[in-house]
């Protein structure tokens, strides 16, 4: 859902580490943020997640099967039930004795239906507080008899909240974890939608504690992602300290208006929890020329760097206090 945008990269390579300088926002400028991350030590890959089903769900979900899973369509449906397997498979619990919650389900253009897809695992410690992990799992489809079949956009995301699902059912939060895979983003973010007002209404808001939210994590030649939002939920930035060290990736600050790079803080599904006053933190790449082109595919995708962005992002959540 970003739009296009292209940057001129500055990197130092051997600048020493920089201070953030007191700019008035809450994480040092785009260049300081660069020059740190060149300059970090290379850290041992830490392998939580299970990397062969990552891979194995994301070549399903962006394969010719699914059609790029345009709502309505019979991709659509394989890409749906995929998904569901894999969460029943994980074990984790469903809202209302259905994964596919069809109390959200209505019809758009008459056409076809919301289908989130949506399970959770209970905290230990705190379970009545809730972290909303989402990612969506629709795409473009076929237009003009072309497949649109966003690998990245967004079956990366998709492809790692359903290994996290796993991961974290067999290792418990201390808060109850939500996994949300969202339908019909790309129309208007219409399945987040239908999701967080219903959740935070039954739940309470201030129940729902965060909003991790995963689109486009797969794909960067400069091996670059973004944690977007915290310029507006400035103390979440502990998250991406705790992991910055033990990654190779650059985790970068930004776009969420805090510095001078375009605003996402409305291109994705963490926009519906945020109008809620829910915290959120979005985590992507920055668009590349593949992005909602037909050439979105596994083919373009370095799978080492990807496996790494979905480990990065379990730490992450693991750090959350
Ligand atoms: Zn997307």
């Amino acid at each position: 859902m970003k739009a296009m945008i292209a940057f001129l990269l500055v990197l130092f390579a051997c600048a020493p580490r920089p201070v953030s300088q007191d700019t008035g926002q809450p994480y040092p400028s785009l260049t300081e943020q660069r020059a740190a991350a060149a300059s970090k030590n290379h850290a041992t890959p830490v392998r939580l997640l299970d990397s062969a089903q990552i891979i194995s769900d994301l070549l399903f979900l962006a394969s010719d099967a699914c059609q790029g899973r345009a709502p309505g369509s019979t991709g659509h449906q394989l890409a749906a039930q995929r998904v569901m397997e894999r969460m029943r498979a994980a074990g984790v619990d469903s809202f209302g004795g259905s994964l596919l919650d069809r109390r959200m389900a209505r019809p758009i253009n008459g056409s076809s239906e919301i289908r989130n897809v949506v399970g959770w695992i209970k905290g230990t410690r705190y379970p009545s507080n809730f972290i909303v992990v989402s990612a969506h799992y629709d795409h473009l489809g076929i237009r003009n008899g072309k497949t649109f079949y966003g690998a990245d956009d967004n079956a990366s995301g998709t492809a790692c909240l359903l290994a996290m699902a796993k991961y974290f059912k067999q290792h418990p939060h201390e808060y109850s974890l939500v996994f949300a895979a969202f339908d019909r983003e790309e129309s208007g973010l219409e399945g987040a939608e239908a999701f967080a007002k219903w959740f935070a209404a039954e739940k309470s808001t201030s129940n729902v504690l965060l909003n991790l939210n995963m689109d486009m994590i797969a794909r960067s030649d400069k091996n670059e992602i973004f944690a977007s939002g915290i310029s507006h939920y400035p103390k979440l930035r502990y998250l991406v300290d705790a992991v910055q060290e033990k990654v190779n990736v650059a985790l970068l600050m930004g776009h969420d208006t805090g510095n001078d790079l375009d605003d996402w803080t409305k291109q994705s599904d963490h926009h519906v929890f945020h109008k809620l006053g829910i915290p959120f933190l979005y985590l992507g790449v920055e668009d590349h020329p593949d992005y909602h082109k037909p050439t979105d595919t596994p083919g373009k995708i370095n799978f080492s760097r990807y496996i790494e962005n979905c480990n990065m992002i379990a730490m992450l959540l693991e750090a959350y206090q």
